[in-house]
C-alpha cells in the first residue's frame, strides 16, 4: 500500500518524523525562513555536517542528521528561483520532491515532510508549486513501500488550502 499523504499548517521544525525536507539554498550552509528556523531548530552541529557536504545543485539532494530536531534526518534539497517559468523552472521543483523521496528510499525512512519549496523567498507561484508536489510525490510513492506517511507542511494557510484541494481531489 502506497503512503499516506497528509496536509498539515505547523512549524516543520516541531514535527516528529523521520526526516523533514529543507528548502535550502545551493550553499547549503543556512539562509533565512525554512532552512533558518531548521538550522536554529537543530542546533550548530547540523551547520558543521553541512560544511561537510560542499553544496547541493538546484532540483537535487542530500541527507544529515537532524540534531536536535525532533526528526532524526533533514533532507536538503535546493527549489529552483522562479524567473518566469521558462527556465525550467516546474522541472527543477518536481526533481527536488523526486530527488527527496528517493533518498527517504534509501534510507528506509517511514515518514517524511516537505515545506512548500520554492514558494517563499524564491517566488514560485504557490498555485503551481503546490500542483507539482502532490502530482510528484503522489506518482513517486507507489515505489517506495517502506514510506508510510508524507506529511506537506503548510506554513501559511493559504498554502494549506491549495493542499487540502489537492488533495481532496482523486489522483488523475
Ligand atoms: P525558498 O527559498 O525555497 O522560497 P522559504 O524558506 O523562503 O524557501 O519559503 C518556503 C516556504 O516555507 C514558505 O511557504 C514559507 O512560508 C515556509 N516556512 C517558513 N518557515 C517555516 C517553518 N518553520 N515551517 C514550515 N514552513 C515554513
Amino acid at each position: 500500500m502506497s503512503a499516506r499523504l497528509e496536509v498539515r499548517q505547523a512549524d516543520l521544525t516541531k514535527l516528529e518524523v523521520d526526516a523533514i525536507v529543507n528548502a535550502a539554498n545551493s550553499a547549503l550552509l543556512g539562509g533565512g525562513g525554512v532552512d533558518g528556523a531548521i538550522h536554529r531548530a537543530a542546533g550548530p552541529e547540523l551547520l558543521e555536517e553541512c560544511r561537510t557536504l560542499r553544496g547541493c545543485a538546484t532540483g537535487e539532494a542530500k541527507i544529515t542528521r537532524g540534531y536536535r530536531l525532533p526528526a532524526r534526518h533533514v533532507i536538503h534539497t535546493v527549489g529552483p528561483i522562479w524567473r518566469g517559468g521558462a527556465q525550467r523552472e516546474p522541472e527543477l521543483l518536481a526533481a527536488c520532491y523526486r530527488n527527496s523521496l528517493a533518498l527517504a528510499g534509501e534510507h528506509r525512512l517511514r515518514s517524511l515532510a516537505f515545506p512548500c519549496i520554492s514558494t517563499g523567498v524564491y517566488r514560485f507561484p504557490p498555485p503551481l508549486a503546490a500542483e507539482i508536489a502532490v502530482a510528484t510525490v503522489r506518482a513517486e510513492v507507489a515505489q517506495l513501500p517502506e514510506l508510510e506517511l508524507v506529511v506537506f507542511c503548510c506554513f501559511l494557510p493559504t498554502d494549506y488550502e491549495l493542499y487540502q484541494r489537492l488533495l481532496t481531489t482523486d489522483a488523475a
